[in-house]
């Protein structure tokens, strides 16, 4: 069986678990749903990681979606350092922040005004925030299985019943806030309209692409259900777009089918790899944020230079050529994942920049199919596939994220690590 040299990893993996929880600084990249120790990495170039070990690997995390171009791209960097030499910050406004804000409202329609964060989670307390002051309402309805940050009131799963109060997700957030959120099974019609119908929601809340329990997009006519929900319940629609913006398309996921949110939830690719979130919306309400409004937000770094040139850089070279060339990159690795998985049965659900491979026989439509997958096969496919170089996201509840970087190389290569990694799975189970 092929496997990793990983010493150095490892000596690292020892000496951080001693002073970061489980070695890391986010939790997805300890590897423990893959059942093997996190590998700590060098550098990146183009759509490749290095890690200490001198492992190359064809990356499909890049960064959690982040890094659309690959690893420091030129464009990128040189507005980086550029930004950079002129000083990391001011705690004072800045023209990149305008000129990044009419970038996002040229891209996406139902975005008339921005407000910077340094995360997606700030962005999403930020929108909950401002949908429970505009509405005068506090319950929140979310979907099983979305993930909108680490916010309290958002990291809360199902109760038992379709539609139920929300329970805590983690020990730390208080029962009450997660009974004001309720959690709907994703592409569940009836769940949705029965919790509208039950509760005077202030904001629905949804990734019009869902991709943290994998790629599950929605089904024939769900997002035009949930505007409609929301508008026949007077709660605002908030779309997280955090993965799912400026990736699939030029602006929103949704916006070739014309459905607009209220507010809009921004990340990962408008940091261009820096830290960045923002929150956009209708001119009314966002106009409520202070200092124009009363809603108290704020951020020591939000709109940081470094930043915004990075996510500025990004956006330029985000043009439709750009968005044809990652759709057909994408379909070929979908197409291809699917044909090396020979007798296995898997489902590979993708849109441009994004896939994921779930080990199932049926197609994955809710967290409860992507529950049900086996995760065991998924597993060892991924210590397989590292073991080969190529560099998958950790677990089956995330997307692949292929990015511009990517060559037809690196996706053939993929493709035979991927077929020999299938093959040999059974082996590595027994
Ligand atoms: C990553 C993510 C977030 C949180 O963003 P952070 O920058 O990690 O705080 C929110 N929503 C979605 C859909 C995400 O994928």
């Amino acid at each position: 069986m092929t496997t990793l040299t990983d010493t150095r990893s490892r000596e690292l993996h020892r000496r951080a678990l001693r002073l970061l929880p489980g070695g890391v600084n986010s939790p997805v990249r300890a590897m423990r749903a893959i059942g093997r120790e996190p590998i700590f990495i060098e550098r990146g170039a183009g759509a490749e990681l290095i890690d200490v070990d001198g492992n190359r690997y064809v990356d499909y995390v890049c960064s959690w979606g982040a890094l659309i171009h690959g690893h420091a791209h030129p464009d990128v960097l040189a507005a980086i350092v550029e930004a950079a030499e002129r000083g990391t910050g001011y705690g004072a406004p800045t023209p990149g922040e305008v000129a990044l804000a009419e970038e996002i409202t040229r891209r996406m329609p139902s975005v008339e005004m921005v407000r910077m964060t340094s995360s997606g989670t700030e962005a999403a307390m930020t929108a909950i925030r401002l949908a429970r002051a505009a509405t005068g309402r506090e319950p929140l309805i979310k979907f099983a299985g979305a993930y909108h940050g680490h916010v309290d009131g958002l990291l809360v799963q199902a109760g038992s019943g379709l539609a139920t109060q929300g329970l805590p997700a983690s020990p730390g957030v208080p029962s009450a806030v997660a009974a004001a959120t309720v959690v709907v099974p994703w592409n569940d019609r009836h769940a949705l309209i029965a919790a509208t119908e039950q509760v005077r929601a202030a904001a629905i809340i949804a990734e019009p692409l869902p991709a943290n329990m994998g790629l599950v997009p929605a089904q024939e006519g769900f997002p035009e259900l949930l505007r409609e929900r929301a508008d026949a319940s007077g709660a605002l629609l908030v779309l997280d777009e955090v993965i799912s913006g400026f990736r699939v398309d030029r602006g929103g996921a949704l916006q070739l089918r014309g459905i607009q949110g209220d507010l809009t939830i921004m990340g990962k690719v408008i940091g261009g790899g820096l830290p960045a979130g923002a929150v956009g919306g209708r001119a009314e309400l966002m106009r409520m944020l202070a200092p124009a409004g009363e809603v108290y937000q704020a951020g020591t770094l939000s709109g940081n230079p470094l930043a915004v040139a990075a996510g500025l850089a990004a956006l330029e070279l985000l043009d439709e050529a750009a968005y044809a060339r990652l759709g057909d990159l994408t379909a070929r690795l979908a197409d291809g994942l699917r044909e090396a998985a020979g007798a296995r049965p898997v489902q590979v659900p993708w849109r441009p920049g994004l896939l994921t491979v779930f080990f199932s026989e049926r197609p994955v439509q809710s967290l409860a199919d992507a529950t049900a997958c086996d995760h065991d096969a998924h597993a060892a496919w991924c210590r397989a596939l590292l073991a080969r170089g190529v560099y998958p996201p950790p677990s089956q509840f995330e997307a692949w994220f292929p990015s511009l970087a990517h060559t037809e190389e690196q996706i053939e290569r993929t493709l035979d690590a991927a077929a020999a990694a299938f093959a040999g799975i059974e082996e590595s189970l027994s």
